[in-house]
């Protein structure tokens, strides 16, 4: 199987990863800040959904992951790691090709 870089998942599930994280953050402070000055109950609820905010983008991330597409044909890929050199790919039986998620540590 041949390898390439998959052009756009790196950039979609880092901006996801950003996203989510930057929403988490900060409602939690919103939420915090709302407690200390004397919105007790508003900002128990915020802090609360920002612990469901963290679930949420987890959840979201790990199903991208999961459900990547093929960007030659638009079949549903196998996500698996390259146990040799530690990196993701997702690779299309179509195609019969691996495709680079460019996520995870590389040994070179
Ligand atoms: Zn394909």
């Amino acid at each position: 199987m041949n390898i390439q870089k998959h052009p756009t998942f790196k950039k979609q599930f880092t901006r996801g990863l950003f996203v989510g994280v930057f929403i988490s953050v900060s409602s939690a402070f919103t939420g915090i800040l709302l407690s200390r000055i004397g919105f007790f109950a508003i900002g128990h609820t915020v802090t609360l959904a920002s612990g469901f905010l963290v679930i949420g983008t987890f959840l979201y991330l790990t199903i991208a992951f999961f459900n990547i597409r093929c960007p030659k044909c638009g079949k549903k890929t196998q996500t698996h790691s390259d146990t040799a050199k530690s990196q993701w790919l997702a690779s299309c039986s179509d195609c019969d090709l691996d495709w680079d998620l460019e996520i995870g540590y590389k040994i070179e």
